[in-house]
């Protein structure tokens, strides 16, 4: 956003579209580009796409549209980003602070985030798409919303948020990557 920082809405009354473009808080994204995805509630969450930027800012109606709110930290993603190094780069963070207690956080977070890196970098495979969706459905069982918990803490089930978004949003942009064996983008 022109001006990303720390605002107080009006629950309910506000909506995404005016947290992100009223001049009172984020001011619009630079150059006016249009918003490709975002998401709404930290980077646990599922993302949204531009037609859920009028939906307003409450629990229950991010919930019921199969995210959350939560943490209140949005992310905006605009049409230059590279929707699966954003995904990749939130998933090697999910790696990093795995503890190691629970397998599927402990080895799937790894799993999935060295099939995001060859993605991004060369060398990922078309039936890449389906072994990151499975290895999410190990970590949170059937990837339904809210997610099914198989490990200790939350961390576990907040792996597969980004990754399936991301594929279920922008499939075509995996494969793009898969053709050119690397990132289309600049
Ligand atoms: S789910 Fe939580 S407790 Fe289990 S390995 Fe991950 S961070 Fe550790």
């Amino acid at each position: 956003m022109n001006r990303p920082g720390v605002y107080e809405v009006e629950m309910v009354k506000n909506t995404f579209r005016d947290l992100i473009y009223d001049p009172a808080f984020g001011g619009g994204v630079p150059g006016d580009r249009p918003v490709k995805a975002f998401i709404p509630g930290g980077v646990s969450a599922p993302w949204f796409g531009p037609d859920q930027l009028d939906l307003p800012l409450g629990q229950d109606e991010v919930g019921g549209q199969g995210s959350m709110l939560r943490s209140g930290s949005v992310v905006v993603l605009d049409d230059t980003t590279c929707l699966v190094r954003a995904a990749w780069r939130i998933t090697k963070f999910f790696s990093r602070e795995s503890c190691g207690q629970c397998t599927p956080c402990r080895e799937g977070s790894g799993w999935i985030e060295r099939a995001m890196y060859r993605l991004e970098h060369g060398g990922g495979r078309v039936e890449d798409l389906e072994l990151l969706l499975d290895l999410c459905d190990n970590i949170a069982p059937g990837l339904t919303w809210p997610p099914q918990q198989t490990t200790i803490c939350v961390l576990g089930p907040s792996i597969p948020s980004s990754v399936h978004a991301a594929i279920e949003m922008f499939k075509g942009e995996f494969l793009a990557h898969v053709d050119k064996q690397g990132c289309p983008f600049d």
